[in-house]
């Protein structure tokens, strides 16, 4: 007996089901048995982008010529709804960083950086990451201060960078930082904020890592810029070349990780959620097994209930975004709306199910090594990081008008 169903076949082709059969199959066997040692390691082995790599989990969806391989948005929610199963974010957002580090750097960056940066990226042999979030303030983007001065010297035309980055994933590992910077001084909001590429071995880029409740497999870090000089190629100005381009970039590339993000959580509720059904079904307590007390199988309907809501609503909304996107600036602006929603549909179940789970656990859902206790560690930051609940609601309102 299952509670599963499974995928509608109106949302997914063959291709697809092949594809979740790839990755499910990847996450059972090269991530979950290790999670936990990972976890107590605060790391895990660089080897494993070059797995995913060669699964195409890192080329997906980036172009051709950079060694990717054309997907659409349906790919990139089976892969992370099946990589969340395996139950360990840290691992799940460290792999991932490159999907958010890179997509300015193929959209604004000049042809010779996109062919230099993003193929060994997408091999597994460098790492990408994104640094927008400074200590001044995560949620107001526009009022970020790391400024960057165009200027020229003998070793040609770059930017001197001078400022502070924090809670940045795959922050200490990066070999390549996607860095958001104020190159208009004058401008206190959006229009002054440009991308930059940073390589990681830039003279006066200092490093430090970071404690966190949860994530551990996940290096997470504070950046530290004095006087770096980043070459003037670097940065993302799109075909003209220009400074200015960054905050729109930013808030691009958020609808795409806050749609992943959904769909990660519900994997994570899913994870929990099986966990959680498998141990009711062999636990005894007052001589029957928990799944049949009643309290306990209705927590377990409960929780099957919201993961089932969350990911339809992910998968509609995956359909509608390859499907609608673009057709006129209201539906992109409710679609926009509808992606800060399943992020937040999506977080709320995956906080609920975890909760329950390390609840019908009992002692053991608080002991390390279960799924449930590192999800119920990890969900605060699903609900926080990419777009915080309360910003995300106050986002969709605006999107449609309100
Ligand atoms: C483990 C981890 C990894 C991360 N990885 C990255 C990364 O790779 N790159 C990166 O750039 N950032 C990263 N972040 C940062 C993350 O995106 C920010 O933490 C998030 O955007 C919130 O910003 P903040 O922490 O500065 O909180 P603040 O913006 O200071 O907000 C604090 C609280 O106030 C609420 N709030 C803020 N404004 C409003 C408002 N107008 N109305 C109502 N409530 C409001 C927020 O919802 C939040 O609850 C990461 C964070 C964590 C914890």
């Amino acid at each position: 007996m299952t509670f599963d169903l499974p995928p509608a076949p109106h949302h997914f082709s063959p291709e697809h089901e092949a594809f979740r059969a790839t990755v499910r199959s990847f996450a059972e066997h090269e991530i979950a048995p290790f999670a936990a040692e990972w976890d107590e390691a605060g790391t895990f082995p660089r080897s494993l982008y070059k797995k995913a790599a060669a699964l195409g989990l890192l080329g997906m969806g980036y172009p051709e010529e950079y060694g990717g391989t054309p997907a659409d948005t349906m790919f990139s929610i089976i892969a992370a709804e099946e990589l969340a199963r395996a139950g360990t974010g840290g691992v799940q957002a460290s792999l991932g960083t490159l999907h958010i580090g890179l997509p300015p750097v193929i959209a604004l960056g000049s042809a010779e950086l996109k062919a230099r940066v993003v193929p060994p990226v997408l091999r597994g042999e460098k790492i990408a990451a994104l640094a927008i979030t400074e200590p001044g303030g995560g949620s107001d983007v526009a009022a970020l201060r790391t400024r960057a001065v165009r200027a020229s010297g003998a070793e040609g035309n770059h930017y001197v960078v001078n400022g502070e980055k924090t809670f940045i994933t795959s922050g200490l590992r990066a070999d390549y930082l996607t860095v958001a910077v104020r190159t208009d001084p004058d401008s206190r909001g959006a229009n002054g904020i440009s991308l930059l590429l940073v390589e990681g071995d830039t003279p006066g880029l200092e490093r430090t890592e970071l404690k966190k409740t949860g994530w551990w497999a996940s290096d997470t870090a504070h950046l530290r810029f004095e006087n770096c000089r980043v070459p003037a190629a670097n940065l993302l100005g799109g075909p003209d070349r220009v400074e200015g381009e960054g905050f729109r970039a930013i808030m691009q590339n958020f609808n795409h990780e806050r749609l992943v993000m959904a769909a990660s959580a519900v994997g994570y509720a899913q994870a929990c959620t099986e966990e959680a059904l498998a141990w009711a079904r062999e636990r005894k307590t007052f001589g029957r097994a928990l799944a049949e007390h009643q309290v306990i199988r209705h927590k377990l309907v409960d929780m099957v209930q919201r993961v089932e809501v969350a990911r339809e609503f992910v998968h509609a909304l995956g359909w509608r975004l390859i499907h609608q996107s673009g057709m006129n600036e209201q539906l992109q602006a409710a679609l926009v709306a509808r992606t800060c929603m399943a992020k937040i549909q999506a977080t709320q179940a995956m906080a609920f199910c975890a909760s329950e789970a390390v609840q019908i656990l009992g002692g053991m859902g608080y002991m390390r090594g279960t799924k449930s206790e590192r999800l119920y560690r990890e969900v605060k930051v699903m609900v926080i990081g990419g777009g915080s609940e309360e910003v995300l609601k106050d986002l969709a309102a605006r999107q449609v008008g309100l």
